[in-house]
């Protein structure tokens, strides 16, 4: 009798160690599973984000018209190439903006770019430029265009340089490299150019831009 209900308590035990583990291993396994999803989702939400890098020189300034201009190019004469390249995915990105362009750009001479920024504000997206002091008085220089446009620009007056070249598109694309907007970047110098829809990244440029633009105010500097 005694070692009949030792061995039920046996069989009891047993099943119930067994049930345990059972479950133990059913749960780690949908949490394995489910740890599986979550990464392959994370990876396929960064597989969508932007990153791109655009390499100049370009052997031929690109037609603006043809690339984001609304009737395209009409010039059968037209000198500018309609293959695309670095220039014209710039195009690309600037007519892009929907609601802000935050542009903070060393020097700004290149008339198609600055043409896209006058355009961008006329459909009423929000475009704040900062660029260096002494740039704006360069020959060539497009500030005074924008600011007759009735663009916001705001310039440095330390002797120090403002040296950088980004913009922040929609608080939602960051494009920063060595690429000063001159002819001279486009169609001579090694630039390069990253284009980055990093969430984390982007936030940091906005932060700058927003840093900047307070201490850039010509209110607050006389
Ligand atoms: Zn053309």
């Amino acid at each position: 009798m005694i070692s009949f209900s030792s061995r039920w308590v046996k069989v009891c035990f047993g099943a119930i160690t067994f049930g345990a583990v059972s479950e133990l291993v059913y749960f780690t396994y949908r949490k394995y599973k489910r740890r599986k999803w979550q990464t392959n989702q994370n990876e396929s939400e960064s597989r969508k984000v932007t990153e791109e890098v655009l390499f100049f020189p370009d052997d031929r300034v690109a037609c603006k018209d043809y690339f984001v201009g609304e009737d395209g190019c009409n010039n059968n004469d037209c000198r500018f190439t309609h293959f695309p390249n670095s220039l014209s995915r710039l195009y690309e990105f600037i007519n892009g903006a929907k609601g802000r362009l935050d542009v903070c750009v060393f020097v700004i001479c290149c008339i198609d770019l600055a043409d896209l920024l006058i355009a961008a504000h006329k459909r009423h997206v929000l475009v704040r430029v900062i660029s260096d002091g002494e740039q704006t008085e360069i020959t060539g220089s497009q500030i005074w265009n924008l600011r007759k446009a009735g663009i916001a620009v705001r310039t440095n007056k330390s002797s120090f340089l403002m040296h950088h070249k980004f913009v922040v598109i929609d608080d939602q694309l960051l494009l920063n490299g060595s690429f000063n907007w001159t002819r001279q970047a486009i169609s001579g110098n090694q630039e390069n150019l990253m284009a980055l829809g990093n969430k984390r990244i982007v936030s940091l440029y906005t932060n700058e831009f927003e840093r900047l633009w307070n201490a850039f105010d010509p209110q607050k500097n006389g």
